[in-house]
């Protein structure tokens, strides 16, 4: 009898051909992550438990959900006998959920639990219940083994890392991109950060909140790579060249030139940002337009689709928020006008990022150059 977690997932289930290769990547994650013993069983993967690593398995993305118990011998008594073994201490009623992917076996679903059902009925004198016990004994049976367990933990769903590609997400400090970054790794991306800061401001508070929020997100992913650009040149050059009412939207595009030269380098196949239609009076389809259209590659914007509420909701389930709220700025905000332009117009903007003597794209190669890149695990 061995203590071990039995994991499901959801999705991968359907995906044909690829089924293979996702499942493979699960189980590597889930090695990498929670550096146990990981291996595929027709359906599921069996996991060597390890003590208190529950929380990191719940953050894998790809899990639905997990049981916490023990593999047993592939025969009813050795079964019977260790379900008495995951029985809480304290409990009145109980009922058993049986499985099995081996058709083999002498007993169908129905009849296991019926036997080991009344076994436990008899061995503790508790009742069945059927309808809304305490204790839900599961019992997984399988092809060579049987999984017994009493504690089943959600997961988060969605996809393992590293199934879709890599992504350069810009991660800005404030509530909504570190969400948008936990959103592209729940569909398989493998995300690499990006921030750009202004040096010359509450640097060291920036650049501890930064790290923070990698932390925090590479709890996800496992390993993250996090790129901290400088920004005040980049900046200090628009200040002097540019208009209030559009600094904002030529920071922005400044940085999704820089992504995209970050993204070639990393061989990242797309861009992610926290866009939210709408949410404050500059995001618009024109503006947005105006950004994104400077991207080579695909930017995606997983909360285009959500209200500020879910978007705070998510940030405190996912643990980013706390950190988030801390008071410090990010550089976009420096230098704009009180009403930033709406309806930002290309023609406009890309005569102020090149005129004679001036060319914006030349600076940012410097720019880029000067990235501090750090491992963050
Ligand atoms: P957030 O809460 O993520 O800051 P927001 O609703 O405040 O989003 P903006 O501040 O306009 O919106 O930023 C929009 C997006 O631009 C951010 O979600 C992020 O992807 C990107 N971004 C903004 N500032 C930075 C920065 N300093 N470094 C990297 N990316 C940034
Ligand atoms: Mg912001």
């Amino acid at each position: 009898m061995e203590k071990c977690v039995v994991v499901h997932y959801g999705e991968i289930g359907l995906k044909g051909k690829n089924r293979d290769f996702f499942e493979r990547k699960l189980v590597e994650n889930i090695k990498r992550i929670t550096k146990s013993k990981a291996k595929r069983k027709f359906g599921r993967i069996e996991v060597k438990y390890v003590n208190g690593f529950e929380e990191r398995l719940k953050k894998i993305p790809g899990i639905r959900y997990f049981g916490v118990g023990f593999k047993t011998e592939l025969d009813l008594e050795s079964i019977k006998e260790v379900t008495l073994q995951v029985l809480p201490d304290s409990f009145k009623t109980f009922k058993v959920s049986a499985s099995r992917s081996n058709k083999n076996f002498s007993l169908n679903s129905m009849e296991i639990n019926k036997e080991v059902g009344s076994f436990i009925a008899e061995k503790t004198g508790k009742k069945v219940d059927l309808g809304n016990p305490d204790v839900t004994v599961w019992i997984e049976v399988c092809e060579k083994e049987a999984y017994v367990y009493s504690t089943r933990m959600e997961g988060i769903g969605g996809l393992p890392i590293g199934t879709a590609g890599k992504v350069i997400s810009l991660v800005s400090g404030g509530i909504d991109s570190p969400v948008a970054s936990f959103m592209a790794m729940k569909r398989g991306c493998e995300v690499v950060m990006l921030h750009f800061f202004n040096r010359t401001l509450h640097s060291p508070q920036v650049r501890k909140k930064i790290y923070r929020l990698a932390e925090i997100l590479s709890e996800y992913q496992g390993d993250m790579r996090l790129y901290m650009v400088p920004f005040e040149e980049i900046q200090m050059e628009i200040i002097r060249t540019v208009p209030a009412k559009l600094r904002m939207i030529i920071y922005r595009r400044s940085m999704m030139r820089m992504a995209n030269t970050i993204a070639e380098r990393e061989n990242a196949k797309a861009i992610v940002t926290g866009d939210n239609l709408s949410q404050v009076a500059s995001q618009t389809l024109e503006n947005l337009n105006v950004i994104f259209s400077v991207s080579k590659l695909a930017v995606l914007s997983p909360l285009i689709g959500f209200d500020k509420e879910e978007i705070v909701n998510l940030a405190k389930k996912i643990g980013t928020y706390e950190t988030s709220i801390l008071p410090y700025e990010d550089c976009c905000s420096l230098m704009i006008a009180k009403h930033p332009e709406t309806k930002a117009r290309k023609e406009i903007v890309e005569e102020f990022e090149r005129f004679e003597g001036f060319n914006l794209v030349e600076l940012e190669k410097s720019v880029i150059g000067k990235a501090e890149i750090t491992e963050i695990d």
